[in-house]
């Protein structure tokens, strides 16, 4: 390579204050600066979201019942060089850019080879870039750059992962669950605690259920809110255990809470006689990481240099 070709690298690379949201992210970019990709050096070929990229929006659904939540598949525009492949390693984000708005967001699903991504995106009420999402049409292109993060997963060190997901940031803990399920050679356990108000707003459940064929995986649904119209139900204000509605909703082998996940409730997750080495990851906004971080690591007896906030 010429030293003009070093440079032009090198420059793709810098990182600059007015690349930072400016939204206290916990794995800030300035802190996180995109890495060129190993896997991508090993295929001889360049990481193409490294800096700000075109990506057309391929798909776009809205989750069944809430149109504020979306589902938007995009791939790397036709125009952008072939020599290129996308990597967005598991518990990674990247960053959109929409003139001067800068907003994080984290894929649950990225294909290496075509250079397409998928994110959930749940639409803030008078949020300036869920304004902008929420008038996205097929084949609108958006830039987004990456990959931020600094979560690394080491198959061959045998763990207990204890994944606490929160609503839409469920999204991005699929690829860490796939990628120690998808390894017949990784000896590591998941537990993953899922939180939201209800089963409605339980992200890819279909999904979830393919995991539990594993034997190394197991979640539990806590939706404190969830309510169905029985008369018992509506004077406890929220469905009971013994609710039969709900019993009917539920898929073979769902395991779901009617409460909140408490300390005593994370206690029950510990297991202190599986050996292995005990991490814990939380993905949810900042005042779920800070309600969680501390009370799930000391229930789960996880040292705070294995504690990893998404
Ligand atoms: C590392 C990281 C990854 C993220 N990944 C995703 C993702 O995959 N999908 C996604 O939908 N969002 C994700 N977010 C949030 C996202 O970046 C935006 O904040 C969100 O889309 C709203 O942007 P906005 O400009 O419309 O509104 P903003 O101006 O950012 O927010 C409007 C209002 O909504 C509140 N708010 C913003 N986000 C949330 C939230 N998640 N829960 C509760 N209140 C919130 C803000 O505090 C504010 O009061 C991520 C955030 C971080 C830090």
């Amino acid at each position: 390579m010429t030293a003009d070709g070093e440079q032009k690298v090198e420059d793709a690379f810098t990182i600059q204050e007015s690349d930072c949201c400016g939204n206290g992210c916990t794995n800030c970019i300035l802190d996180n600066k995109p890495k060129p990709s190993q896997r991508a050096l090993l295929a001889g070929k360049r990481n193409i979201i490294l800096k700000y990229t075109r990506f057309r929006l391929l798909q776009r659904d809205s989750h069944k019942g809430d149109d504020q939540v979306l589902f938007l598949h995009f791939a790397a525009d036709s125009d952008e060089k072939d020599d290129c492949v996308l990597d967005i390693p598991p518990g990674h984000h990247v960053m959109l850019r929409i003139g001067s708005l800068l907003r994080p967001y984290s894929p649950y699903w990225t294909d290496f080879a075509s250079k397409e991504f998928k994110i959930l995106v749940k639409l803030q009420p008078d949020g300036p870039m869920s304004k902008n999402l929420a008038a996205m049409q097929l084949n609108d292109r958006l830039e987004f750059r990456g990959p931020i993060g600094n979560y690394q997963h080491d198959p061959a060190v045998t763990k207990c992962i204890f994944i606490i997901a929160q609503g839409v940031a469920i999204a991005p803990t699929l690829l860490l669950v796939g990628q120690v399920l998808e390894n017949e050679d990784d000896m590591s356990r998941i537990w993953h605690l899922v939180c939201s108000p209800d089963l409605q707003h339980v992200y890819f459940r279909d999904q979830l259920l393919e995991f539990a064929k594993y034997w190394n995986y197991r979640s539990c649904l806590y939706v404190p809110h969830q309510q169905c119209g029985s008369a018992a139900c509506l004077v406890a204000g929220h469905c009971i255990q013994e609710c039969d509605e709900l019993r009917r909703s539920l898929r073979y082998k769902e395991r779901v809470c009617l409460h909140r996940l408490d300390a005593s409730e994370l206690e029950s997750h510990a297991n202190p006689a599986i050996p292995g080495l005990r991490v814990l990851i939380i993905a949810g906004d900042s005042g779920f990481q800070q309600a969680m971080g501390e009370a799930a690591a000391r229930a789960l007896a996880v040292a705070q240099e294995n504690v990893y906030l998404l």
